[in-house]
């Protein structure tokens, strides 16, 4: 995680260091403890929970003199609760009775779906696992394209069909080769067309249902762009009731001093985030650690 603290070092600090230098200061008055809120809902952590830990800070903070704990240990503390360290956070690769497992990865375009498709082929790969991708986004060539290079990158089979064609029978297929050569895992990409969500009810609930006809789908990730604030809880929203989710992927996690989206999200979904995004390059993807990654943000 030494590299997330310098990812998000490089992003204005995260907001973890505001807050510690906040509240170590000798006097927490009204007016501190207004900015200590404001950071943590500037930083997307949400109203409620927001709520939550200032309440606590001010409850452990309130003691004075000799005794009074660390600043540092009790934010420390604090947030790792917030970001919840006991959720399991193991993705599920292995599929059943000598069958794939099969993740299936969903999102909005531009969320940086096809590029965490490559990255996790990829770990896999380094681990000796034998992956199969399938490019379900048929509605955009360049995505299809996108994954065709990361297949020739990593060294893995891409499964792709014709363009605009549909969606379930790419799914149908890539995991069809994934089960004949004996594959550990299908990772299957998606469409992240969002304009209405019966449409895209209909069509990932067809790309599971034909999946499931041939191996487990293990895994659902969606893709979040932690940029992207209120908007990106929005989608979890409407994706979540689509599908049922199981894992967040939050990406551009490098580019955002937003990091609390973590803290929203699990909350919004009740699903655990499973990875990070820490950059554009192939091994810009680490598993989310809620202890690292609050070290991370306090610096
Ligand atoms: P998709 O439309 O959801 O499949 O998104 P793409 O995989 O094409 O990614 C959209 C853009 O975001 C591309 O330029 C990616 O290189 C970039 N991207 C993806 N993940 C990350 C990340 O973790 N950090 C940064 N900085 N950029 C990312």
């Amino acid at each position: 995680m030494q590299r997330l603290r310098q990812r998000l070092a490089g992003s204005q600090g995260g907001f973890g260091r505001g807050l510690l230098s906040l509240i170590s200061r000798e006097r927490l008055d009204e007016d501190t403890w207004e900015s200590i809120e404001d950071t943590l809902l500037t930083a997307d952590v949400g109203v409620a929970p927001t709520q939550q830990v200032v309440d606590n800070l001010r409850t452990r903070l309130r003691v004075e003199g000799a005794s009074r704990p660390d600043p540092r240990t009790v934010l420390q503390e604090e947030l790792t609760t917030l970001v919840d360290p006991t959720m399991d956070r193991r993705l599920q690769i292995t599929g059943t009775d000598g069958r794939p497992g099969v993740v299936l990865v969903v999102g909005v375009n531009g969320s940086g779906k096809t590029t965490t498709v490559g990255k996790i082929a990829r770990i896999l790969v380094a681990e000796d696992k034998r992956v199969v991708l399938g490019a379900a986004d048929t509605f955009r060539a360049a995505a299809v394209d996108q994954l065709a290079t990361w297949g020739e990158r990593v060294g893995v089979e891409v499964v792709r069909g014709p363009e605009n064609g549909d969606p379930a029978s790419v799914a149908f297929e890539a995991v069809k080769s994934g089960v004949d050569t004996g594959a550990d895992t299908v990772i299957v990409d998606t469409a992240g067309r969002l304009q209405n969500k019966a449409g895209l009810m209909d069509e990932l609930g067809k790309v599971k249902r034909v999946i499931e006809k041939q191996a487990p789908v293990t895994e659902v990730l969606l893709v979040l762009d932690a940029t992207t604030g209120q908007n990106g809880l929005i989608q979890a929203r409407v994706f979540s009731e689509v599908v049922d989710v199981t894992g967040i992927v939050l990406t551009k996690l490098d580019g955002s001093a937003k990091g609390g989206i973590v803290v929203a999200v699990q909350r919004e979904l009740g699903v655990p985030v499973k990875l990070v995004g820490l950059g554009e390059g192939p091994d810009d993807l680490a598993p989310f650690d809620a202890r690292a990654f609050v070290d991370a943000l306090l610096g």
